[in-house]
């Protein structure tokens, strides 16, 4: 935990019990500050009760007192519609922050790197801080993913925090001082909350507000927003070290067929790598590079520590192999773009999608239905699916996972095709018969690991 001891004696609201906003609450009760904390959620207000934080309905409070607001940055405070209590706030001239603001002000001191982007920001945190360990630098990843910014560890002076931040908390953000700002790629996403596609990329924009003077802005060219911001950074006199996957770049990094160069010269091989498949894993890796070069490591040391990143779960993770047969849990693939990525990969797919659908399906996959052996369909999206692929690919109606798992197991073993793959990439949300994404791929390698572990096989 990060205490935060200047704010002893201040009257705090903290807004959503969430992950972040519990971390937050709990801290500032460690530090003697004045806690009171909401959430709409009857759940979410018991569990904090339960945990011992002051629970104070803010419709009751007269905000003016409040020296303090700590907002969970999932909770709309402008679009599309303000929460009433963001509007109060506001009215009421208090600063509103998220949870990385006090971590901000709480270790002003510390090296910290950062990492946002519309896809990838959770590999690209997780590699980058396994690097940095990796070559004997202490290092922490938190914010958005995993760690709450609040519940991250005291690290030594010579430790860097790794931040994964969403366009939301750099909203709500001021303080932070950055050595590194990365800045992935920008397509629209969450447009509904930011007014629409320009207060979205001014949100992530914001990132390389943060920048120390001399410090590091690494940015993924392949994009328009992502090109002007680099552009115009470059005019700034920034330090822009540019990544690209689609072309060889004279200056940056690049990896366009997976030969990552560093200005123009070839480095390392990520194709190599079981990890980091695919060529969304590389502009993720080169932006790594690019990151761990500004933090002065080699070449050299950074290749070899690229080789050994174990991967994140629910991304393209490998959970077991079986008759020649690899299996593997894309669960956060929760929509058609983040599946594209995966079908990409592999020549012989055993396809397990479904759930709860979201808008737009899996028409835009067409092209790659070639890649699919057969599909295997569970949920509530079964008959939505099931029309679109008719004719096209072969597909059953499987109704679960677990189903679906001893279906493809079946077939991917009676065809046995070399290099096939048995791929849970869903294209939907995990909702109507899982708690999460998480849940749905833990499920999955758990059905896995019966066979392939089990000794069954
Ligand atoms: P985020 O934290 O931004 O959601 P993740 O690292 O968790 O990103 O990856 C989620 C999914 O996004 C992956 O399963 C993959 O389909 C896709 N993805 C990962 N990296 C990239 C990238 N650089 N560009 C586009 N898509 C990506």
């Amino acid at each position: 935990m990060i205490p935060v001891p200047f704010l002893k004696g201040k009257r705090v609201l903290v807004m959503g019990l969430g992950k972040s906003g519990t971390a937050t609450a709990l801290a500032l009760l460690a530090s003697g500050a004045g806690v009171m904390a909401w959430d709409d959620g009857e759940a979410a207000r018991k569990a904090g009760a339960e945990a011992g934080i002051p629970i104070r309905d803010p419709a009751l409070i007269p905000l003016e007192k409040a020296d303090l607001v700590v907002w969970s940055p999932g909770i709309a405070h402008t679009h599309p519609q303000p929460h009433p209590i963001a509007e109060r706030v506001k009215a009421a001239n208090v600063p509103l922050v998220c949870d990385v603001e006090l971590l901000a002000l709480a270790k002003a001191g510390a090296r910290t790197l950062a990492v946002t982007g519309t896809n990838g920001k959770s590999t690209t945190t997780t590699l980058l801080t396994h690097v940095l360990d990796e070559c004997g630098i202490p290092a922490a990843a938190g914010g958005n993913l995993g760690t709450a910014a609040l519940d991250l560890p005291e690290l030594p002076g010579d430790g860097r925090y790794v931040l994964e931040l969403s366009s939301y908390q750099l909203e709500l953000t001021h303080s932070l001082k950055l050595g590194v700002a990365i800045l992935l790629n920008i397509t629209p996403d969450h447009l509904g909350r930011h007014g629409g596609m320009n207060g979205y990329i001014a949100a992530k924009r914001r990132v390389f507000d943060f920048l120390t003077p001399g410090g590091a802005a690494v940015i993924g060219v392949d994009d328009g927003p992502c090109r002007s911001i680099a552009a115009e950074l470059s005019r700034l006199g920034t330090r822009v070290l540019k990544v690209s996957v689609e072309q060889v770049l004279p200056e940056g990094y690049s990896a366009p067929d997976g030969v990552l160069h560093e200005h123009g010269k070839p480095v390392c091989d990520l194709k190599d790598i079981e990890s980091l498949p695919g060529r969304h894993n590389w502009q993720n890796a080169c932006a790594v590079f690019a990151a761990a070069r500004a933090e002065g490591l080699s070449p050299k040391q950074i290749a070899a520590a690229l080789a050994t990143y174990p991967g994140l779960g629910h991304r393209q993770e490998l959970v077991g192999s079986d008759h020649g047969i690899n299996w593997i849990n894309d669960s956060k693939a929760t929509n058609a773009d983040a599946v594209e990525k995966a079908l990409v990969c592999y020549d012989h797919v055993y396809w397990i999608l479904g759930g709860q659908a979201k808008e737009g399906g899996i028409a835009s996959l067409e092209k790659h239905f070639g890649r699919v052996e057969h599909a295997f369909l569970i949920g509530e999206a079964t008959e939505t699916f099931a029309a679109t692929l008719e004719g096209k690919v072969r597909f059953t109606r499987c109704g679960t996972l677990e189903n679906a798992v001893a279906a493809a197991r079946n077939l991917a073993v009676s065809d046995s095709i070399d290099g096939a793959v048995v791929l849970l990439s869903p294209a939907c949300a995990s909702w109507d018969q899982f708690k999460s994404f998480e849940h749905r791929g833990d499920t999955f390698r758990e059905l896995v690991q019966a066979f392939t572990e089990g000794g069954d096989a």
